[in-house]
């Protein structure tokens, strides 16, 4: 797909989410939130739903926990548009409770669609619902800075998911602001991981193009993290720390 078809792709299917009424969210929101960044990036974050704020400006992650992100983004060198930012809901939830299983699934069609015109390497799951929505049946105090092959089918199975911890649970719990920091630093070599899976998945002739020099339609300059080995302990980390150890597939 050109850049051009992408992205009017995605605005397809922003203005389809502004005009959603399929479950009772739409009732309550100000405005829906679809998403926001860049449309060739190769690293999607997904969140659990949009809060006040973002309810206001149709934008996602713009309150605490949004500077959070950004700031968690710019440890590694990106900004919030070099990847692309979205939610398992699309609507508020009414006083920032948790989504309903039914709510999920009736917004699962514009995620998957959202993914499906993006087609990422890599997903970066913020908090448990989305969690949930990407690798059913983990826990996020076990798989928090570990990747994993997508298991559901919001994604194609060559596709890798990346969990961590909502920013938000750093504005409440002061530790986890740590783990979270940690967890950040894995994500470009989680990324480069990715990327390897893909191409080990691609059909031999998609294979044999790229290595004859095509350019690869995904791959964003900025977002293209140093050599980095697979299996490396985070700098600076515990090495005998179960949770410190950077685990890609574990
Ligand atoms: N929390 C989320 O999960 N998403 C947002 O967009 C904002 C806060």
């Amino acid at each position: 797909m050109t850049p051009d078809a992408r992205q009017g792709l995605l605005e397809t299917i922003d203005a389809e989410i502004r005009g959603c009424t399929g479950c009772r969210l739409h009732e309550t929101r100000t405005l829906a939130v679809p998403g926001e960044g860049s449309a060739e990036t190769e690293v999607v974050f997904v969140g659990e739903g949009p809060g006040f704020n973002e309810d206001r400006q149709g934008r996602p992650f713009v309150g605490a926990a949004g500077t959070f992100l950004t700031e968690l983004l710019g440890t590694v060198g990106w900004s919030r548009s070099d990847v692309f930012i979205t939610n398992v809901v699309k609507c508020r939830p009414p006083g920032n409770r948790d989504p309903e299983p039914d709510e999920i699934a009736a917004c699962a069609p514009h995620l998957r669609r959202q993914l499906s015109a993006i087609d990422p390497a890599l997903v970066v799951t913020l908090g448990r619902h989305s969690l949930g929505a990407f690798l059913p049946g983990t826990r996020i105090g076990q798989v928090h800075g570990t990747a994993r092959p997508a298991a559901t089918d919001l994604l194609p199975p060559e596709s890798t998911v990346f969990a961590m911890y909502h920013p938000a649970a750093a504005l409440h719990q002061g530790a986890l602001r740590r783990t979270l920091l940690d967890d950040m630093t894995a994500v470009p070599i989680a990324l480069q991981g990715a990327r390897e899976r893909r191409a080990a998945a691609a059909p031999r002739g998609a294979a044999a193009a790229m290595t004859a020099g095509a350019p690869d339609p995904v791959a964003v300059a900025t977002v293209t993290p140093g050599p980095a080995p697979l299996s490396e302990t985070v700098p600076g980390a515990d090495p005998e720390s179960a949770t410190d150890q950077l685990t890609l597939f574990a």
